[in-house]
């Protein structure tokens, strides 16, 4: 059989404190994985592409310098902060011209590396897309885990569809990630997308372990653009609420006319300025709302419509 080719696409943002010890350990999986193939299983060869996300600290230089010891490293430098979901598919593009399958984690490996080689036997077992899910959300604060889980819940009742607990921590093969490739998308929220490839799954289970080193490079500004940003580019179901909702009010209107008329039949007139009020208020607030809404899908047509780039490569080391 044809000897296979891993890559495992890393995004880095101010990764210094844990860079090296990732990717050390990673190559010591990579490794692994390439001896059991030599014991008469398939033949793999494996390496990294780390994606330096515009970082501030000295990420950049980490990965040259992990470059230059071990040629099995190769990075590619964005001009600067393109987000996490950009990094990931610039990373996906470069890497598919040449591998077979490719795994994405994140640099602090929360996500058990350890994994990798159940996914790479799942793959060779003819499964084009391997989830790594997470069996506990222990790790979180109670925050995240509320909110997170709040929010899941909802994007699934707005009709989309998601690999419960999955993030972005996967296996892809070579014609999966190109078919990902596919989706011309500038608001990016993968794991929504993945869904609808198709193909062959299968999942690992793991438990996901808190940050080692650093912080998150998630705050909370660039959760709460990224969790929106899911919703509103995979689902019009909003814009569909909003109708809902026009139509409810609607009918509540009618009802106050009944009302309405029944007071003033039993002569109780000129009582009404509280429901006025309230009335006027609530409609006011219902249709700035939809404004909004509808305003965000606008402003979300223009970027797409721009056509802009999602990435600039400053620097490429292959
Ligand atoms: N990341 C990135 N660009 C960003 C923010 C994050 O490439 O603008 C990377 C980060 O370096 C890490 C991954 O995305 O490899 C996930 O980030 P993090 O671990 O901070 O998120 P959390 O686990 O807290 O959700
Ligand atoms: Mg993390």
């Amino acid at each position: 059989m044809k000897t296979q080719k891993l890559t495992i696409v890393i995004p880095a943002y101010n990764e210094e404190e844990i860079l090296v010890s990732s990717v050390h350990r990673l190559i010591d999986i990579e490794d692994q994985i390439a001896t059991r193939s030599n014991q008469g299983l398939q033949e793999i060869r494996a390496d990294i592409l780390i994606v330096d996300d515009g970082s501030k600290d000295r990420t950049w230089e980490l990965i040259e310098q992990l470059h230059q010891e071990n040629s099995r490293v190769c990075g590619l430098r964005f001009s600067r902060n393109f987000g996490h979901q950009s990094a990931l598919i610039a990373g996906l593009t470069e890497a598919v011209k040449t591998a077979d399958m490719l795994v994405t984690i994140d640099a602090d490996l929360q996500d058990d590396p350890d994994k990798i080689p159940d996914m790479v036997n799942l793959y060779a077992a003819g499964d084009d897309l391997v989830y790594g899910v997470r069996n506990n959300r222990d790790s979180d604060s109670w925050f995240k885990r509320t909110t997170a889980q709040g929010y899941y819940r909802t994007l699934r009742l707005l009709g989309v569809e998601l690999v419960p607990n999955h993030a972005d921590f996967r296996l892809m093969s070579k014609r999966a990630t190109e078919t990902l490739l596919n989706y011309h998308e500038r608001n990016l929220f993968i794991r929504g997308i993945i869904p609808k490839l198709g193909f062959k799954t299968g999942q690992v289970e793991y438990k996901r372990t808190p940050r080692l080193a650093g912080e998150s490079k998630y705050p909370f500004k660039k959760m709460v653009a990224f969790a929106w940003d899911g919703i509103t580019s995979l689902t019009i179901a909003p814009i569909r609420l909003i109708l809902i909702l026009g139509m409810v009010a609607c009918l509540l209107a009618i009802g106050m006319v009944v009302y309405a008329v029944i007071l003033k039949i039993l002569g109780l007139t000129v009582h009404g300025w509280s429901s006025l009020m309230v009335s006027m208020w609530f409609l006011g607030g219902v249709q700035l709302i939809s404004l909004g809404v509808i305003g965000e899908y606008i402003g979300k047509l223009m970027t797409e419509i721009k056509g802009r780039p999602r990435y600039t490569i400053q620097t490429k080391l292959e």
